[in-house]
């Protein structure tokens, strides 16, 4: 479903951050992406998606190549690409509605919300997507009104929203404490398993990608490390 193959990016600065690393991923599987800081984690997350451009290699998607799609097909893709940031990226002076309904509009146009009217089928899903995830009752309140870890349930409604074909996950918990964190790897997954959804998740906590995922990729200065079972980590991993 998502293929990586040989993927490289090296910066301008000439730091190696991804070196050939070729992944299959199919359709419904949850993988979590971990490794020490500077492992290129965060590159190679940005790679699928080209916020980050690669320096060589290709991303297939569903037959797609993302790597050779111009901006215009580019910016179609992205639509079926949800992210997920580590903080959260919201507009803190809209509702939480409408930053849910901002998601319809692709990461990068957010701001256009602002002129748009939402056909009522978008509110009744957003709806039903913040019922989903514990905030029916916060739809009226202020993105900044709202803990961290209620930020983060209206930054993963407003990615399912599109109704992406891949979800991509940066550092979902970094901000959030252990309990919390727990709490929203879990409604990631349990959302994925739910829609039959492929997510890339990047988490530099090995334990908490341990209790919830299926499969672990270790990265090592670019590097792939480690493809296995959580249960087949060593201790060096
Ligand atoms: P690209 O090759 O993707 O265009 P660049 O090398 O131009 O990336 O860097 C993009 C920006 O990130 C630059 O402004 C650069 O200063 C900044 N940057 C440089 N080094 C780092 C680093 N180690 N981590 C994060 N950002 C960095
Ligand atoms: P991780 O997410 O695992 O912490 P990153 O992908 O952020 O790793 O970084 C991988 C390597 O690439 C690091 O050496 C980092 O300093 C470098 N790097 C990241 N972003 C940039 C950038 N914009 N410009 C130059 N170097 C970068």
């Amino acid at each position: 479903m998502l293929q990586l193959n040989k993927l490289t990016k090296t910066y301008r600065t000439g730091d190696k951050a991804l070196q050939d690393v070729t992944l299959t991923i199919p359709k419904g599987q949850v993988l979590a992406l971990i490794g020490p800081s500077g492992a290129g984690k965060s590159t190679l997350i940005r790679c699928i998606n080209r916020l980050v451009e690669p320096t060589s290699g290709s991303v297939i998607l569903d037959g797609t190549d993302v790597t050779a799609l111009s901006s215009g097909g580019l910016r179609k893709m992205r639509r079926q690409m949800g992210m997920i940031f580590q903080e959260y990226a919201l507009v803190e002076r809209l509702t939480v509605m409408e930053n849910v309904l901002s998601g319809r509009l692709g990461y990068v146009g957010f701001w256009r919300s602002f002129l748009r009217k939402y056909p009522q089928s978008d509110v009744d899903e957003a709806f039903r997507l913040l019922d989903r995830v514990g905030l029916l009752a916060m739809a009226d309140k202020r993105a900044d009104e709202l803990s961290g870890g209620q930020r983060q349930r209206v930054g993963i409604a407003r990615a399912l929203i599109q109704n992406p074909r891949l979800l991509l996950v940066d550092e979902p918990t970094a901000s959030l404490d252990p309990k919390t964190s727990r709490q929203i790897m879990r409604l990631i997954c349990e959302l994925c398993a739910e829609r039959d959804l492929a997510a890339v998740i990047n988490i530099h906590d090995v334990a908490l990608a341990q209790m919830f995922v299926e499969r672990i990729v270790g990265l090592k200065a670019g590097e792939l490390a480690f493809d296995g079972k959580p249960t087949e980590m060593s201790d060096e991993v």
